[in-house]
């Protein structure tokens, strides 16, 4: 790595500092120290993305749709070829492991090659009979607008589909990760994506999305990160009556029947968790235990979180990194000291780790309150809650209790209870007897509170399209 980096702008085909030459540091929260800066736009910066994108959208749009794909999968090697240097920089401004940095870019790599192979038989009208088809059309600028916990696989899932329907992109990266968006745009750039087309700046949020939103040539305004953002975002975008795509915050359940295996729902589940140090959306939040079986579970549960071993990303025995930033460490010790307070009994962890940077111990906690802020707001960081339920009707009522309905995940092997628990979920994503993530070729949104909108397969590249009705009859 080295010693110290520094991240433009990319505007119109170049890079470029801010106007006003403002940056922001780059702290690793390995050891909490500066190691770079990222530059940031000025609302200048941001007029001159939105007239690049405004000018290259038709020739863009107009560009055969297997010629769009053939750039999108050329781009997939070109980022494939610089993994490890990509991952290194993720690790060393987010915190993952290496292990996991280059896991995630792997993802995004898979990203751009689905949608580049599908973006010419889903850019093709479909007829519905003699008379009447189906014109799919590019549906204009895209405002994309992406978080800090997975910057490579997040950035690709709204580059990729929204490059492959033929839309411009504006995408404001997470000013504390700019790492994956510039290897992003920068293998875009070499398999031939034409100036304007691919925008990329770094700044103040919520200045850049007002000013972006402001513009009536974006179209479609894509988000992932927090609820509340996202609803500020809509309402934003409400002026304009731009289509969201909003994939916000979750807090997902667990529900571990008796019948279940528990040594492999115990680690499955810990794997899953503590991966990105729990800072995923669709990370499991709240285990609920059959009775008969809690204590079994707990004790295994315990076990399997207290082998992490949490320490500095790049060292290869490491299976823990630190949290992102210094906030989740506050978030942390709020939460578990509000638990605690009302009762919680802590199985493990509850702790900042007494060394510099933002280290937590993984925290499993036990007789929450339900009045607990842990089992309400998205703990993003490594604590798990555990609870025991005695019957199917009140793990589904507890399962369902939050304002999230992003993703949840069962284990048990009786296909009755399978059925029954896959209609009552609330939630866009639901696993059975093993924890799976986002995939380049399905679709995943949130229900509730958890957003609207879809990311991902076919869906992924309809929300950056118009849909045109032709009805013609024949002279
Ligand atoms: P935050 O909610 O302020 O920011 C989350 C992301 O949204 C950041 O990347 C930020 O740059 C961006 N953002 C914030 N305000 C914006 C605005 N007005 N316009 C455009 N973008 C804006 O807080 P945070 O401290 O970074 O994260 C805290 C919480 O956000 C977490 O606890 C978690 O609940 C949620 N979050 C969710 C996801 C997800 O994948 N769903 C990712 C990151 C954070």
């Amino acid at each position: 790595m080295p010693d110290s980096v520094n991240y433009k702008l990319f505007i119109n085909g170049t890079w470029r500092s801010g106007a006003d030459g403002a940056y922001i540091s780059l702290i690793n929260p390995a050891d909490a120290k500066e190691f770079g800066r990222v530059a940031v736009a000025s609302a200048s910066d941001l007029d001159d993305a939105l007239t690049s994108a405004q000018v290259s959208l038709s020739t863009w749009a107009n560009t055969p749709s297997h010629q769009r794909g053939a750039v999108l999968v050329r781009a997939a090697r070109i980022l494939a070829g610089k993994i490890e240097a990509a991952a290194a920089a993720l690790s060393q401004e987010q915190g993952k492991t290496l292990a996991e940095a280059k896991g995630e870019f792997a993802r995004a790599v898979e990203t751009f090659e689905w949608n580049g192979q599908h973006a010419q038989e889903l850019s093709a009208s479909v007829p519905i009979d003699d008379k009447r088809t189906l014109i799919y059309e590019p549906a204009g600028v895209v405002a994309a607008f992406t978080p800090w916990n997975y910057p490579a696989v997040l950035n690709a899932r709204k580059l990729a589909p929204a490059l492959a329907a033929g839309c411009p992109v504006i995408l404001k990266a997470a000013e504390e990760t700019p790492s994956a968006g510039v290897y992003m745009v920068e293998a875009l750039q070499e398999a031939g994506v034409p100036a304007g087309v691919v925008n990329l700046v770094f700044g103040n949020p919520p200045m850049i999305s007002e000013h972006l939103l402001a513009s009536p040539s974006v179209r479609v305004l894509s988000f992932t990160g927090s609820t509340p953002v996202g609803k500020q975002l809509a309402k934003t975008a409400a002026a304009n009556l731009q289509r969201c795509v909003l994939e916000l915050g979750g807090h997902s359940p667990v529900i571990v029947f008796a019948d279940a295996d528990i040594s492999k729902a115990a680690s499955a589940i810990s794997d899953y968790k503590f991966e990105c140090a729990g800072q995923s959306c669709n990370a499991p939040s709240r285990i609920l235990v059959a009775r008969p079986v809690y204590e079994t579970f707990v004790e295994k549960l315990v076990e399997t979180a207290q082998q992490i071993k949490v320490g500095k990303p790049n060292d290869p025995a490491t299976t823990m990194g630190p949290m992102a930033n210094a906030r989740r460490i506050e978030a942390m010790e709020r939460l578990i000291k509000d638990a605690v307070a009302r009762g919680a009994k802590v199985e493990t962890g509850g702790t900042r780790l007494e060394q510099p940077g933002f280290y937590w111990a993984p925290t499993i906690l036990s007789n929450v309150h339900p009045e607990s802020t842990v089992l309400r707001e998205e703990p993003f960081g490594p604590v798990l809650t555990v609870a025991p339920f005695d019957t199917i009707e009140e793990a589904i009522e507890e399962a369902n209790a939050t304002e999230y309905g992003l993703a949840s995940y069962f284990f048990t092997e009786s296909p009755d209870v399978q059925r029954r628990m896959i209609s009552s979920l609330s939630t866009g994503v639901i696993s059975v007897n093993y924890l799976k993530g986002v995939s380049a070729d399905a679709p995943l949104g949130g229900l509730k509170q958890s957003g609207y909108g879809y990311e991902g397969g076919v869906e992924g590249v309809r929300s950056f399209q118009n849909l045109k009705l032709v009805n013609a009859a024949s002279p």
